[in-house]
């Protein structure tokens, strides 16, 4: 039986990843550097899972002859850029992506539960569900987040926070996912993912996912099938995940 559904929050409940650039960069210039992550270095940088680990591997490669002291610096970068970020969030209301909501209340209409799994840090995620959820209707039984796990994606960690949260197996569950190391966690994790695609990883490979899709869609506004499983109507519903899990035992 279905029993849980776990998202990813970075690209797949959310549009997030520019605000997050956005937000090292105002941080960068309030610490005094002069640096800039641009959309397309952004990009690559997200090959690096964890806002933290992302800007350490950016002094190491790119600032190497000072890195001792930048990586002193880092945890104040880092605060700056979390605080930031809870800012533009909610200056700018963001919105969660076509159908997320919508599905969200199917499963929690009809017992199902939820769980996230990000590496992302928890005020992050907070912030994200507040601008979107009403005060005390936050969705989510389980929240695994940023540092909880000891290895970030693609490792199984954060996956396996979740599902032993939920006190659900992995065969009882689907993952949503936007990102090539996410896909690789939830199945390193033995959830079956169904990705979608969003900005900043429309050059991912998606392959590890039983289906790939624009956007969960919704009715009226379908979405554009990408690989593996197509769904009705072309809109990924709860009748229709239950339907593809009751057919895969
Ligand atoms: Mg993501």
């Amino acid at each position: 039986m279905l029993r849980a559904l776990i998202f990813d929050v970075d690209g797949t409940l959310a549009e997030t990843e520019d605000l997050h650039r956005q937000a090292f960069n105002r941080a960068f210039a309030a610490v005094g550097l002069p640096w800039h992550w641009d959309a397309a270095l952004y990009a690559d940088l997200l090959t690096v899972m964890g806002g933290k680990e992302r800007l350490a591997h950016y002094i190491d490669t790119q600032h190497a002859a000072e890195a001792g002291a930048l990586h002193a610096l880092a945890p104040e970068i880092h605060a700056r850029k979390t605080a930031g970020y809870g800012e533009l969030l909610s200056e700018c209301r963001l919105p969660l992506r076509p159908g997320i909501a919508r599905l969200v209340a199917e499963a929690r209409g009809a017992g199902i539960r939820l769980a996230i799994a990000t590496t992302t840090s928890r005020p992050n995620v907070d912030q994200l569900l507040a601008v979107n959820f009403p005060p005390g209707a936050q969705p989510f039984d389980v929240i695994a987040s940023g540092d909880e796990a000891k290895r970030k994606k693609p490792a199984p960690d954060i996956f396996l926070l979740a599902l032993a949260g939920l006190d659900v197996a992995a065969t009882e569950a689907v993952a949503f996912e936007d990102s090539t190391a996410g896909i690789a966690s939830a199945r390193g994790a033995g959830l079956p993912v169904l990705a979608t695609r969003s900005r900043y990883t429309e050059s991912h490979r998606l392959d590890g996912a039983f289906s790939a899709v624009s956007d969960l869609g919704e009715p009226g506004r379908p979405h554009r099938h990408l690989a593996g499983l197509a769904w009705p109507g072309h809109v990924v519903t709860l009748a229709a995940l239950q339907d593809w899990h009751a057919g895969r035992r």
